[in-house]
């Protein structure tokens, strides 16, 4: 079987991280004069989504930038992925080698990081082997990947909307499991961390708070 099929839950929860900047949902992508002119980073401090509500496409800050920072977005779909795997991504798609700092296998940043994601990487084919041998799912398991997870993007200083969308995963196994505490802990920073990366007036902002009060109303 499949190594993504054989993870039980992994691939929806994967799929939800995906985060297509240029994408306004149902498959439509566009192109913008300015914003396309913006560098991809594999860490970005800003990140790209269509607001629906306003019909414009937004940039928001995913972290302060400095005056002379150049504002970066992510061309990326999955930022946990090893740099072998990000730089074939951009080369195929996009025609270019990304040199940005978690890039740079020179540099201690880079190495560091580089270790963290690979670590991250065993410690998912050690769960989903454990998947494949269970009967039944074992939710408490899934949610302590899920956290490592959530540490590992944070180690890394990647925020935006996939960060979001992994707490309120979170969020919501942990309200499967009973722990109430990481339930409030993990909506608090989903809803946070998703309202600076698309904004309160944002259709994708308030489908999360939909997920959170559904989550509310089910402890
Ligand atoms: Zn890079």
């Amino acid at each position: 079987m499949p190594y993504l099929q054989s993870f039980r839950g992994y691939p929806t929860v994967l799929n939800l991280f995906r985060n297509n900047n240029f994408d306004l949902g149902n498959g439509t992508q566009a192109v913008f004069g300015e914003i396309s002119r913006l560098n991809h980073a594999c860490v970005p401090n800003a990140q790209g989504n269509f607001n629906a509500s306003l019909g414009s496409f937004t940039i928001h800050a995913v972290r302060p930038i400095e005056a002379d920072e150049e504002i970066t977005l992510s061309y990326l779909v999955e930022h946990g992925a090893l740099s072998a795997s990000r730089q074939s991504r951009l080369t195929d798609h996009y025609g270019f080698l990304c040199d940005c700092p978690a890039c740079d296998m020179g540099s201690e940043r880079g190495r560091k990081g580089e270790e963290r994601r690979t670590r991250m990487q065993a410690r998912l084919h050690e769960h989903a082997e454990g998947v494949a041998k269970r009967e039944l799912p074992d939710l408490v398991a899934e949610l302590e990947v899920m956290l490592e997870m959530v540490q590992m993007y944070e180690a890394e200083g990647i925020a935006g909307r996939e960060l979001a969308t992994m707490c309120l995963a979170v969020a919501e196994l942990a309200a499967k499991v009973g722990r109430r505490d990481q339930v409030l802990e993990f909506s608090e920073k989903a809803l946070r961390i998703d309202s600076d990366s698309v904004g309160t007036d944002s259709n994708l902002f308030h489908e999360s708070l939909a997920r959170v009060q559904a989550i509310g109303t089910s402890v």
